[in-house]
């Protein structure tokens, strides 16, 4: 097949979440299936041309954009790191000749609107010009969404696109995009689809890409159950049921060559699920860097941004009870102020037992996971979530909130069956995470051989994109079909 993948951000040219991630390691899995996958993006100012050898295309790509008109953007070439997959990063100064991605200060851009309804388009316009005739388009969460409403409208009778059939995957539900009604005049597909993408009297980019997607779907099994609910649909929940069998859950792979215990670069000291020897050094290690007293108490790690969706507000209510458990705690992450602040203060105030890290840092994130005994990640919702997968493989039991991609990831301890992998609670609530953390505790000191045992089955666990990569062929099948009958009015 050829495969079209737009989105907004792709590692390793600009990350500001889990999307990133996928679409810059998918692409690679599909080409392996033998399929020709092209990358689409907006080249911003943290897309270094020299660092990522960016080559310009000869000539100006021409992009409508209904009542603004058209508007021109260079495009530059170049291949996914370690692969032959070809990315093009579209060059428009006035939309993506910035450093953020689409914020300043915690406030979006106020053009964020046109910045993205372009790169939908442009993205479209580019396969054209390449003459790349796309049996899939595959776009990612509200930033390019509307393609498929593209196809559906304004190139349902262009030839070049007859037999191309679309793909949205959410990421997360709770971003969508939402605008002005006026947008319509921008997008150009017609008042006569007002309906589809309409939201509160306005333009909801995400909604009207997932009515017009042949096939959608979520990061996890999970999470496509839960946001057909109005608990985690952000008002979309009766849109992703009407989808039915057009929507599937497929969870992310991880990456395991940089997350492997046996090769770690960052970590003091290699360990395996034979020989968990360098585990104890990693954890001894972790203890003098955050000055912690060297001792043989559990350490629960947490690594985070810290905002209400990865649950910051429970562990804040209940760190005062988990303080007052024997075990220390450290924490890496950057979010909300008032979990600086909390965080900060409870370092002074129990200077042996916990320790913060206000920030990003990777090297420390990989000491982290490899150094803890139990990692801690109650999110209120999770599409897929990374964190806990790496501690699977780190030998550090993930204790989480019984959702999305953390529930299908994590297996439940048992104490009678003697299996799973990491411990779940489901109420969000501080209480219900303590006695989590204190059923962990519990077994560090009381039944360390079994804790030895939970511990390697999770080590032993794998989320490979081999797999998932697979599962996305798939999707597209069914997307071709599905286009292939909607076309013949079957
Ligand atoms: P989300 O994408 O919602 O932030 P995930 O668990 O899917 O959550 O992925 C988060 C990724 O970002 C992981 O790779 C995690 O290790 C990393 N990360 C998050 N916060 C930090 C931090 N402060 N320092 C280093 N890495 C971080």
């Amino acid at each position: 097949m050829n495969i079209l993948i737009v989105a907004s951000e792709c590692v390793p040219y600009a990350k500001t979440g889990g999307l990133a991630d996928v679409v810059g390691v998918l692409p690679k899995f599909l080409k392996k299936l033998g399929h020709d996958v092209r990358v689409v993006m907006p080249r911003y100012y943290v897309v270094d041309k020299e660092k990522f050898g960016l080559k310009p295309i000869s000539g100006a790509l021409g992009v409508p954009m209904g009542i603004i008109g058209e508007q021109w953007c260079g495009i530059y070439e170049s291949c996914l790191p370690n692969s032959d997959v070809p990315i093009y990063f579209l060059e428009h100064e006035l939309y993506y000749g910035r450093a953020e991605l689409y914020n300043v200060g915690g406030k979006g851009f106020i053009d964020n609107d046109n910045r993205f309804v372009f790169l939908s388009r442009a993205a479209l316009q580019l396969a054209k010009k390449l003459d790349f005739k796309p049996d899939i388009v595959h776009a990612n969460d509200w930033h390019t969404a509307i393609m498929s409403m593209f196809l559906k409208t304004v190139y349902k009778d262009d030839h070049f696109f007859a037999k191309t059939a679309s793909v949205l995957t959410i990421h997360n539900m709770q971003y969508q995009g939402v605008f002005y009604a006026g947008l319509m005049d921008v997008l150009g597909i017609g008042w006569e689809n007002w309906l589809d993408v309409e939201w509160m009297g306005q333009v909801n980019l995400l909604k009207g890409g997932i009515y017009a997607a042949d096939m959608v779907n979520t990061v996890s099994e999970g999470y496509l159950q839960e946001i057909k609910t109005p608990e985690y649909g952000y008002t979309l929940d009766g849109v992703m049921r009407d989808k039915g069998s057009s929507a599937l859950g497929i969870i992310n792979g991880m990456d395991y060559d940089e997350w492997n215990s046996e090769k770690d670069k960052f970590i003091a000291a290699p360990f395996s699920e034979s020989d968990l020897s360098g585990k104890a050094i990693c954890k001894k290690t972790l203890q003098e860097k955050f000055n912690l007293p060297v001792k043989n108490v559990p350490v629960l790690g947490i690594i985070s941004r810290l905002v209400e969706q990865k649950g910051i507000d429970i562990i804040i209510e209940a760190l005062p009870a988990i303080l007052s458990l024997d075990i220390q705690m450290v924490v890496l992450g950057e979010g909300e102020p008032l979990a600086h602040e909390v965080f900060l203060k409870a370092a002074k105030d129990y200077p042996e037992k916990f320790a913060c890290k206000i920030g990003y840092d990777h090297a420390l994130s990989h000491q982290i996971e490899a150094g803890s005994d139990f990692f801690i990640m109650p999110s209120r919702f999770e599409p897929c979530g990374l964190n806990q997968m790496y501690s699977l493989r780190y030998g550090t039991p993930p204790i989480v909130r019984a959702t999305g991609g953390l529930n299908d990831s994590v297996d439940n301890y048992d104490e009678a069956a003697n299996s799973g992998d990491g411990f779940k609670f489901y109420s969000l609530t501080s209480q219900a995470l303590y006695d989590t953390v204190g059923w962990a505790v519990w077994m560090y000191y009381n039944t360390p051989d079994k804790l030895k045992e939970l511990r390697i089955r999770g080590m032993k666990k794998r989320f490979t994109w081999e797999k998932s990569a697979i599962r996305y062929e798939e999707m597209y099948e069914q997307a071709l079909i599905k286009h292939y009958h909607i076309n013949q009015n079957i």
